[in-house]
């Protein structure tokens, strides 16, 4: 957004006034630097996207706990190891590109740049990650909704698996991002389960699909604008900014025919618990058999990057319905819907189910079962 400011061009501003004889400035002002940085933060981490430099600087914050077998000058050496598996691996592999020209970065692209910062300290509530090293751990572990990773103590060495080796860290590095393992059985449905080299698979291969969560930061800071990895990706990962959604039902109580419509957008980068992204929106809802039309504010929950392609969305609000012919009293009504389907390139389609109690009390506990159809702006 662009009133999160300009805060490189305001420091070096700031640095002018106050320091006039200062060595930096002390011969001419400095030139003008129209960069708009847009800072924010995601479930594990912060980031800076220059939209002039065109560079997306992606941060963690990992707090490491050691077993005891480990002496200080180890655990420095397997923190060092860390930064380079996670930077080494995951930075600039892929550029960010916008779909349309009239947005930033359009040239050249994005680059997106992984620093991983290490800590000795406890994490005590702050963003970032436990990092639990154990004593001859051999598997690496990733719980990403309350921000744990447990490595084994020989993970700062690629684990060899045969036909190829993998930098474990940096693979669960991917975890930390919401992204899943390509190798289980289920991953069949998505992308990547025979792609052994990839480093969600057996590998260290960073792919376009792995860059999808960097795009949709920059997506949602950049208003209008879409972008994605460069190169073969698929649209069904894309957390979506803004969407459209209509559903066709019919009430259980009476099988009145109704429309609903639904407008909304992110709440920011910060899903909950790292799955369920926070939407706002508006809905409009009309039953064709009484002209009745209904209206007001949303608030949803995506759970869209559980189990691609699968989706679940569940929603609440206040809808308003006017006082009608006849003398029908208005109405104020908390809908309960919920939304299971999957998602295709650019839309979703699914079964819904909205319940609305009035407030008012003027109008019947109500049930509708419909076609959910979404379509991302
Ligand atoms: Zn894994």
């Amino acid at each position: 957004m662009k009133q999160a400011l300009d805060r490189k061009s305001e420091r070096a501003e700031s640095g002018y006034r106050q320091q006039p004889g200062g060595p930096f400035f002390s011969k001419a002002p400095p030139a003008v630097i129209q960069r708009a940085v847009h800072n924010g933060t995601d479930h594990g981490g912060n980031y800076q996207f220059d939209d002039t430099a065109c560079t997306l600087t992606y941060n963690q914050d990992w707090y490491y706990h050691f077993p005891a077998s480990m002496n200080a000058a180890q655990q420095t050496s397997y923190m060092n190891s860390a930064e380079t598996q996670v930077n080494g691996v995951w930075s600039r592999k892929h550029k960010l590109r916008p779909a349309s020209g009239a947005c930033s970065c359009n040239a050249n692209g994005v680059d997106v740049d992984v620093r991983l910062h290490n800590h000795t300290d406890p994490r005590n509530g702050r963003r970032g990650f436990d990092v639990n090293v154990e004593h001859s751990g051999t598997s690496g572990f990733t719980n990403q909704p309350v921000r744990t990773v447990t490595l084994g103590d020989t993970h700062d060495t690629p684990v060899n698996l045969g036909a190829t080796t993998q930098q474990r860290i940096a693979h669960e590095f991917g975890h930390t991002l919401g992204i899943t393992d390509e190798y289980v059985g289920w991953a069949a449905l998505g992308l990547g389960h025979s792609d052994t080299s990839s480093i969600m698979h057996s590998g260290d291969d960073v792919r376009p699909r792995h860059y999808q969560h960097f795009a949709d930061l920059v997506s949602n800071e950049v208003e209008g604008c879409r972008y994605r990895p460069e190169g073969f990706s698929s649209r069904a990962l894309v957390n979506p900014v803004a969407q459209l959604g209509i559903t066709s039902g019919l009430t259980l109580n009476n099988a009145q025919f109704v429309i609903d419509l639904r407008l909304n957008r992110r709440i920011g980068n910060t899903d909950i618990l790292g799955l369920a992204t926070p939407r706002a929106g508006f809905e409009g809802l009309m039953n064709t058999a009484t002209g009745n039309f209904m209206f007001g504010p949303t608030f949803d929950l995506s759970l869209n990057r559980l189990a691609h392609p699968l989706y679940v969305d569940v929603g609440t609000g206040m809808l308003f319905d006017p006082e009608g012919p006849g003398n029908r009293p208005a109405s104020l009504n908390i809908p309960f819907s919920a939304t299971v389907g999957a998602r295709w390139s650019g839309f979703s389609t699914g079964i819904n189910y909205t319940g609305l109690i009035d407030m008012l009390h003027n109008a019947p506990y109500t049930h509708l079962v419909g076609i959910n159809l979404q379509v991302d702006l």
